[in-house]
């Protein structure tokens, strides 16, 4: 049951309802439960990731790129698992000066994603809290029944293969706080972009079903996420820090930087990239690296992986030590 203030059901007919009308599944959102029909042949797919003020994003982010960063993180973990998304759900956790205004912003932020990504909004819940404002959304999503590669896939000998750039997210983390130094407008506001909506890679999801190994997407640090599926799939893994695909953002604040290799360590286990990083069996490498060229996503081999455990960091040929993997909550 959730807490019954004044604003819940209106918040509920007037900004969810209409988020709802694609998919008869979520039953107009007057009903206890959506009734998913299963698609014949199929796994679904379910992931659900929380964002708190403060914590996930900056307590004076507009509530529509809360809402679509929300959206997208979730939808991003689907990418990873080859699933295509369908709907979400979602539970919103507004604080007493969540007025009318910023309710509407979210819903629209919500609104416009939707369309782009083909998804509706199947349930939820609504409460009240004293804070920090908080956003919890689970997303759902077929794929061909057995075809998800899970983390556990990788062997030794494949290629390790990361989509789009890295850094970006960290980079605009810093930029909007205004801790990152000097950098071209236009840069800062690309970097800052990159950081409070992120490109889930869905259109990448027909190659990770099709040709990896093992996957996973990369929000805590590529360093971090690697070390993933070097954990779960009983492997080790050897990454070049000189390899790793930069945004020209990304170069322009390496080049000002007096330590190159402790700033790119600061890139490749920031977080927040929202990229895929797979390995792929070598036979496979074509057809990944032909299905990405043909989307105009750059995929790149950053690494390969060995016997052994963990994620060793190579720079210029020589292992060097990483401080912090990458971002964890206590
Ligand atoms: P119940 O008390 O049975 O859990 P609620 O009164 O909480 O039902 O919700 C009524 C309807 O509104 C349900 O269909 C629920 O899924 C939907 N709903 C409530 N909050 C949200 C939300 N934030 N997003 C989408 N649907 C919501
Ligand atoms: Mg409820």
């Amino acid at each position: 049951m959730s807490l019954d203030r004044p604003g819940e059901f209106e918040t509920i007919a007037k900004l969810f309802r209409p988020l709802a009308a694609g998919d008869p599944a979520a039953r107009n959102l007057a009903d206890d439960a959506a009734v998913i029909p299963v698609k014949p042949g199929h796994d679904l797919v379910v992931t659900k990731d929380a964002l708190v003020s403060g914590v996930h994003f900056l307590p004076d982010d507009g509530f529509d790129m809360v809402a679509r960063k929300a959206l997208r993180v979730n939808l991003s973990d689907l990418a990873a698992k080859g699933a295509e998304p369908f709907g979400y759900f979602l539970a919103v956790h507004w604080t007493p000066n969540c007025d009318w205004e910023k309710r509407e912003a979210f819903a629209r932020g919500l609104a416009e994603d939707q369309k782009l990504f083909g998804v509706h909004l199947l349930g939820g819940d609504t409460v009240m809290t004293n804070g920090p404002f908080s956003v919890c959304i689970t997303a759902l999503g077929w794929v061909p029944h057995g075809k998800s590669p899970s983390r556990a896939g990788a062997r030794p000998g494949d290629a390790i293969v990361v989509s789009g750039s890295i850094g970006d997210g960290w980079l605009g983390l810093q930029a909007a706080k205004g801790t990152l130094g000097v950098l071209e407008f236009a840069r800062l506001e690309a970097l800052q972009k990159h950081y409070r909506l992120p490109e889930p890679r869905l259109d990448l999801a027909r190659a990770v079903r099709d040709h990896a190994a093992a996957s996973v997407d990369i929000s805590d640090g590529l360093v971090a996420d690697l070390g993933h599926i070097a954990d779960s799939s009983g492997v080790g893994i050897e990454l070049h820090l000189d390899r790793i695909p930069l945004s020209g953002a990304a170069k322009a604040w390496l080049g000002q930087r007096a330590d190159d290799l402790s700033a790119r360590l600061d890139l490749a286990t920031g977080g927040d990239d929202y990229e895929i990083a797979c390995a792929v069996r070598t036979e496979n490498m074509a057809p990944f690296i032909k299905f990405a060229a043909r989307l105009g996503l750059p995929a790149t081999v950053i690494g390969r992986v060995t016997a052994g455990k963990g994620v060793r960091v190579l720079f210029e040929g020589m292992e060097v030590p990483v401080p912090q993997a990458g971002w964890t909550h206590d």
